[in-house]
C-alpha cells in the first residue's frame, strides 16, 4: 500500500519511517553524478526541516539527533536493490521473447579453423553492456591480424577496504565483479602450473629474451610498490582491477586480496569473457604489464586452451616502463590488429569512480561491492548511449591520423616493401644478444667513466691552485710544489688507459674495428649516459603518471601539499637531468666533428632538453640505435627519418586497422 501511493519503506517489516520515491530517485542521481555521502544527504533533509520548524522527537518530547541516517541508508539500499531486480525481470522477459521470436543462432564449438567466421553471440550481459564490442553475430577472425574483441585491463591501488568495515550478509548478486573464490582458484591453478613447470620441461620459444622481460617485470613492480603504500593486514581489499573494451565500458571488475601477485586478475578476467563469447572468438589484450603476461603464459600455460585465442600488447600510457626491445615488440602501434586502440581508457574509469574512494573506505564488504557494482554499470550506460558521438569522433580521428602517415610517407620516398624489411631488421637488432651490452663491459665503463670524472676534477683543481701558486711564489716554485699532485693526474690517466684498454670493445663490438679509439670511447660514454637519461626521464613520467592518478585524471586539480611536494621532487631531478644532457650533447658533438661515413656506424642524434618532458613512445630517447649491429649498418640506424618513415608506416596499417574495426562497430551497433 505504502509504495503503491508513492513510498518505500525505511523496513521491509514494520517501518517507522517511507521516503518519497521521487526524493529515492533523485538522490540516487545526485550519487551517481556528486557521490554525495547519505551523511551528508541526511543532515540537509535535517537542517531542511529544521528550517520549517519540523523536528523529529523521541518519547520524552526532545528532537533527536541524526533522525534520518539509519531509515535512510536502509531505505535507499533496498529500493535500489528492488529497482535493479526489476530492471533485471523486464530484460529476461524480452530476452525470451526475441529468443522465440528471432530464429536461434548455433553456437559453435569447434575451435579449429580460425580463419572462418562462425555464427554465434556473445553472451546477452556483454551485449548489453556494448554493443558496439559485443553484438556481432559472427566471430572468429584471426587472432594475428584482427581479435574479434579488444579489451583493456588495469589495476588501481587507491580502492581498498579497511578491515574494520566489516563483512555483512549477501544481499546482492553483483553483475560485474567476480567472486573472490573464483578468482583465488584461479590463483591456485596457476600456482600448480608454476610448480609443475619446476619440474622441469623444455622452454618454449620466447617473443623477447628473459632479461628484456624481467627489467619490465623490475620496473612495473617497483612503480607498483610506490603506489600502493597500505598497511599489512589494515586493508582486506587492497585496490581493483577492471577489464573494459575500448569505449570505456567496464565489463569485468575484480578486488585485489593478496599483495603480491598480480597476474592472476588478468588471467581470472580474461577467462569470465572468453567464457561469455563463443568459442571461436579471439581477444586482444592491453594491459601494463601485457609483455610478462604474455611471456608467463606461454612459460606455464596459464591460459590452457585459450592460449591461441588471445593476443596481448602493452598500454601506451605507460609505454616509458618498458624495454626498448619490448615496445617493438608489443607497443599495439607495432603488433597487428589493435588499430590505434592504446588502453589509456581505463584511467577515464578511475577518474570517473574515484569520489568514491573515501566514501567506501570504511564500509562493509558486501556494500562496497554493491556501490561499486552500481556505479560502474551507471558508467556503462551513460558510455552506451554516447557510443554513437565516440564513433563520430573516431572517424574524424582516423581521418586526420591517415593524412598525417600520408604525408610522412610521401616525404619519405620509400616504398613499403623496404620500410618492412627495415622494420624487420630494426626488431632483430634490438633482441640480437650483441645489443645487450654485456654486463662486464657495463661495470667496466661505469669505472671508467668515474675515473674520466674524477682526471677532469683534477685537473680543473690543478689549474686553480697552479694560477694561485703563480701569482704567489712565481713558477719556478709553484712547478716544485705542483709535482706531486701532477704525478698523481699521471698515473690517473695511466690507469683511465689501462681500464679502456680493458674494456675490450673491439672483441664486443667488432663492427667498430678501424673507429679511432677516440671516437669508440665516446661512442660508449654517450649509449651509457642515454640509458642513464632515459631511466631518469622514465622516473620522471612515473612520478607524473602518480600525480595524475592521486588526482583522479590529467586535468583535475589536486590538494596544494601533494603538489608542492612532487614539484619539488621533479625540479630537484630536473637539474641531474640537464647537465646529463649536456653531457651526452658534448659527446656526440665531438663525434661528430671527426665523423668518416666510411666507419659506417650510426650518428647518434642529440637531444633536446624540452623533448624529454613528455616524449611521445617513438621518441629517440627510447631508441637504441648506434653500437648495436654486427653486419654493414643500415638505413634505418643512419638515418633518423627512416625511422619516422618506419613509424609512419605502422601507423597507417594501425588506421586500415581502425578502418575495418569502426565499420564493424558500426555493424554491430545497427544489429543490436
Ligand atoms: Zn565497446
Ligand atoms: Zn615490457
Amino acid at each position: 500500500r505504502l509504495v503503491a501511493s508513492g513510498y518505500w519503506p525505511s523496513t521491509p517489516v514494520r517501518p517507522t519511517f517511507a521516503f518519497s520515491l521521487d526524493l529515492l530517485d533523485f538522490y540516487l542521481q545526485l550519487f551517481a553524478d556528486c557521490a554525495a555521502p547519505s551523511e551528508a544527504f541526511c543532515e540537509t533533509l535535517r537542517q531542511f526541516h529544521g528550517a520549517k520548524e519540523v523536528y523529529h522527537c523521541n518519547d520524552k518530547g526532545h528532537p533527536i539527533e541524526d533522525p534520518f541516517r539509519r531509515p535512510w541508508t536502509s531505505a535507499v539500499q533496498w529500493y535500489e536493490i528492488a529497482k535493479s531486480s526489476m530492471q533485471a525481470a523486464i530484460e529476461k522477459t524480452i530476452y525470451q521473447e526475441r529468443c522465440r521470436l528471432l530464429p536461434a543462432l548455433p553456437d559453435s564449438t569447434d575451435p579449429s579453423g580460425l580463419e572462418v567466421l562462425r555464427q554465434g553471440r556473445a553472451s546477452m550481459r556483454l551485449r548489453q553492456l556494448c554493443p558496439a564490442c559485443f553484438a556481432s553475430s559472427e566471430w572468429g577472425r584471426d587472432v594475428r591480424t584482427f581479435p574479434d574483441v579488444i579489451i583493456q585491463l588495469d589495476g588501481n591501488f587507491h580502492h581498498r577496504r579497511n578491515t574494520s568495515g566489516g563483512q555483512s550478509p549477501v544481499f546482492y548478486e553483483p553483475e560485474l565483479f567476480l567472486d573472490d573464490a573464483f578468482v583465488a582458484s584461479i590463483g591456485k591453478r596457476m600456482e600448480d602450473q608454476r610448480a609443475a613447470h619446476r619440474g622441469g620441461q623444455p622452454s618454449p620459444q620466447f617473443a623477447l629474451p628473459e632479461e628484456v622481460v624481467a627489467a619490465c617485470k623490475e620496473s612495473f613492480k617497483v612503480a607498483h610498490e610506490k603506489d600502493s603504500h597500505g598497511m599489512p593486514g589494515f586493508h582486506d581489499e587492497k585496490g581493483l582491477v577492471v577489464g573494459s573494451c575500448v569505449h570505456d565500458i567496464p565489463l569485468v571488475v575484480c578486488n585485489i586480496t593478496t599483495p603480491g601477485e598480480r597476474q592472476m586478475y588478468a588471467i581470472a578476467i580474461i577467462q569470465q569473457i572468453m567464457a561469455e563469447l563463443p568459442a571461436p572468438a579471439t581477444l586482444g589484450l592491453l594491459y601494463d604489464v601485457g609483455c610478462v603476461l604474455d611471456h608467463s603464459c606461454d612459460l606455464y600455460g596459464y591460459l590452457g586452451a585459450l592460449r591461441p585465442r588471445v593476443t596481448m600488447a602493452v598500454s601506451i600510457l605507460h609505454s616509458y616502463g618498458h624495454q626498448w626491445a619490448c615496445q617493438l615488440a608489443y607497443s599495439p602501434r607495432r603488433r597487428a590488429g589493435f588499430g590505434l586502440a592504446n588502453g589509456e581508457g581505463s584511467e577515464r574509469i578511475w577518474s570517473r569512480h574515484r569520489r568514491y574512494i573515501p566514501i567506501l573506505r570504511r564500509s562493509g564488504k558486501q556494500k562496497r561491492v554493491f556501490i561499486l557494482d552500481r556505479k560502474f554499470l551507471h558508467s556503462a550506460a551513460v558510455g552506451r548511449v554516447s557510443l554513437g558521438r565516440w564513433m563520430r569522433r573516431r572517424f574524424k580521428f582516423l581521418a586526420s591520423k591517415t593524412q598525417e602517415t600520408k604525408r610522412i610517407l610521401h616525404a619519405s620516398a620509400l616504398s613499403s616493401p623496404i620500410l618492412e624489411d627495415q622494420l624487420a631488421k630494426q626488431r632483430l637488432a634490438a633482441v640480437s644478444v650483441r645489443s645487450l651490452a654485456p654486463k662486464q663491459v657495463h661495470t667496466k665503463v661505469q669505472s671508467f667513466m668515474k675515473l674520466q670524472n674524477d682526471i677532469e676534477d683534477l685537473q680543473v683543481s690543478i689549474q686553480h691552485v697552479r694560477a694561485s701558486l703563480e701569482r704567489d711564489l712565481g713558477p719556478s716554485k709553484a712547478r716544485t710544489l705542483l709535482s706531486q699532485m701532477t704525478e698523481s693526474w699521471d698515473l690517473l690517466v695511466a690507469r683511465g688507459d689501462q681500464l679502456y684498454a680493458e674494456l675490450g670493445v673491439e672483441e664486443v663490438y667488432p663492427r667498430l674495428r678501424g673507429v679511432p679509439p677516440g671516437i669508440v670511447q665516446n661512442l660508449i660514454l654517450a649509449r651509457n649516459l642515454k640509458t642513464r637519461i632515459r631511466k631518469r626521464v622514465a622516473e620522471r613520467m612515473w612520478e607524473r603518471a602518480r600525480l595524475n592518478r592521486a588526482a583522479g585524471g590529467v586535468h583535475q586539480p589536486i590538494g596544494q601539499k601533494l603538489f608542492q611536494q612532487i614539484k619539488n621532487g621533479l625540479t630537484r631531478r630536473s637539474g641531474a637531468l640537464n647537465r646529463a644532457v649536456k653531457q651526452f650533447n658534448t659527446y656526440v658533438h665531438s663525434i661528430r666533428q671527426l665523423y668518416d661515413s666510411s666507419w659506417g656506424i650510426a650518428l647518434p642524434q642529440a637531444l633536446v632538453e624540452q623533448e624529454l618532458e613528455c616524449p611521445a613512445e617513438d621518441h629517440d630517447i627510447w631508441q637504441d640505435v648506434f653500437l648495436s649491429q654486427e653486419s654493414p649498418a643500415e638505413p634505418w640506424m643512419m638515418d633518423s627519418t627512416v625511422r619516422e618513415a618506419i613509424t609512419a608506416h605502422l601507423i597507417s596499417r594501425r588506421c586500415e586497422e581502425e578502418g575495418r574495426r569502426l565499420r564493424l562497430y558500426a555493424t554491430n551497433m545497427a544489429q543490436w
